[in-house]
């Protein structure tokens, strides 16, 4: 058993968390709160450049996801390790996560939105599903698996669901002061930015901030669509 955490950060690639939620977990864990990242695949495949081999990829993105991690005060980051492009709704992967929320027992668990439609990442609908279904009612069902029971893993409710790229947010974090952390979490990725291609990207990330916290009494935000389980 490990000390429990406040926050358990879910992402289906190194990269996904900071572009989604890096100002709000730097916030958190500015305000002393226990963070973990969980990154679901290795990102194998998120190059276009002929000289890297898959593998030596995964280790680019592992040491990039660590420094991104280490810039915003997240205390671990677990790498699952499933290849990229590979995420299934399956009752193996399912406990993957059920597992680890037994184990951590956040009260909190940010991931992808699941329900964001059209051009969205295969892993990000997957990761978001599972990790809804995991939480709830897996992961606080007493009956749910045995084995995990045996083991010492006992039934864990979470608080409440942060997903991001939502269609339907409902929550702007006030991320004005922790925006610099975002963005210097972000050019820890440079594999993957170099891959996008956009120019003025920090700009642009900046102007989408503003966007979000329009009718806010801050500068900046992160939007999520914010599902507290009250039951
Ligand atoms: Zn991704």
């Amino acid at each position: 058993m490990v000390t429990p955490v406040d926050i358990m950060v879910i992402t289906p690639h190194p990269d996904d968390a900071e572009f989604g939620a890096a100002g709000t977990v730097a916030s958190w864990t500015r305000a002393g709160k226990q963070v973990i990242y969980v990154v679901c695949t290795n990102g194998d495949k998120g190059s276009s450049n002929p000289a890297l081999t898959p593998e030596q990829l995964v280790e680019l993105r592992q040491k990039e996801q660590l420094a991104a991690a280490s810039i915003l005060g997240v205390r671990e980051v677990i790498f699952m390790g499933y290849p990229d492009q590979s995420l299934e709704d399956t009752p193996d992967f399912r406990k993957d996560i059920v597992r680890l929320v037994r184990n951590y027992r956040p009260k909190t668990v940010v991931t992808a939105d699941p329900y964001r439609r059209y051009v969205w990442h295969r892993d990000h609908r997957i990761t978001g599903q599972v990790v809804l279904d995991a939480v709830y009612p897996f992961a606080r069902n007493r009956l749910a698996y045995p084995d995990l029971l045996a083991e010492g893993l006992e039934p864990h409710k979470v608080d409440e669901l942060f997903f991001w790229a939502a269609e339907e947010s409902n929550y702007r974090s006030d991320i004005t002061d922790t925006v610099d952390l975002k963005l210097a979490a972000l050019r820890c990725h440079a594999s993957q930015l170099g891959e996008l291609e956009i120019p003025d990207l920090e700009k642009r990330l900046r102007e989408r901030c503003r966007t979000m916290a329009e009718g806010e009494d801050f500068e900046l935000a992160e939007a999520f669509h914010r599902e507290i389980i009250a039951y």
